[in-house]
């Protein structure tokens, strides 16, 4: 595991944004091989209070897909991206909200109720889009965060699944910090089981799971997607997300 010294936001450089992203590269291909994986694993950027121009640069080291956590925030900064890279939302996301970024981002990882995803139905339907989304869960069962309950997911996918304007395809989680791997093996377990019983979750193809404290662990146990904030553009130095 290359480990590179951690900066504040402000501290980091363009030429530090580049070592990042060789470290985190690095660490994956790691991980990747040490699981015997081969298939692929996407970097998304996460771009929170990170201004648009090393975003931008970050684009042009050849990442191609940004994540977006608050609605206010991306519509500030959405006029200014190279629209080169795929955007997700990944933030918690009210209900009202959804119609001011339904044809801005390509996927919704933070679908945690059956009234969220009617919503998007609704608001993807009047633009003529069926868009991709991922259900979240929460695997810590924490109090504090959003996402269905492992023990719910069935139940809440089936519902979601007869909507017309959106399409299940995977899962999303954020697990306890510096959490225990189980955590990680039974997001991987769920996601393979419910995928291979239930015709409705076939398609699933994403499981976005790993932050830059826990990457390696999420590859380990079969992320496809890796979430990475502080570990490209340094930390920031206000925890609220
Ligand atoms: C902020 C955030 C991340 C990235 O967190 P880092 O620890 O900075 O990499 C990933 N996913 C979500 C949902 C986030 O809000």
């Amino acid at each position: 595991m290359t480990e590179r010294i951690s900066k504040s936001a402000e501290e980091t450089t363009l030429e530090d944004i580049k070592l990042n992203y060789t470290a985190v590269k690095q660490n994956i291909a790691e991980a990747m091989d040490k699981a015997g994986r081969c298939d692929t694993v996407r970097i998304m950027a996460v771009t929170k209070t990170v201004p648009c121009e090393k975003i931008n640069y970050a684009e042009s080291l050849g990442i191609d897909l940004l994540g977006e956590n608050r609605v206010q925030e991306f519509l500030g900064k959405y006029e200014n991206y190279s629209e080169k890279s795929e955007i997700h939302f990944i933030g918690g996301l009210q209900k009202n909200k959804v119609k001011y970024i339904i044809d801005k981002v390509s996927m919704i990882h933070s679908v945690d109720s059956v009234e969220l995803a009617a919503e998007i139905d609704r608001r993807a339907g009047s633009h003529g889009l069926v868009k991709d989304i991922l259900l979240e869960i929460n695997i810590g069962g924490e109090e504090s965060k959003g996402g269905i309950a492992p023990s719910e997911l069935i139940e809440t996918a089936k519902a979601v699944s007869g909507l017309e304007n959106v399409r299940i395809r995977g899962l999303m989680t954020i697990p306890p910090v510096n959490c225990d791997e189980k955590y990680f093996a039974s997001m991987q377990e769920l996601f393979e089981n419910s995928k291979q019983k239930y015709s409705f979750l076939s398609g699933m193809d994403t499981l976005s799971m790993g932050m830059s404290g826990d990457y390696a662990t999420a590859v380990k146990y079969g992320s496809t997607l890796v979430r990475i904030g502080s570990g490209l553009f340094g930390y920031r130095n206000y925890s609220k997300i």
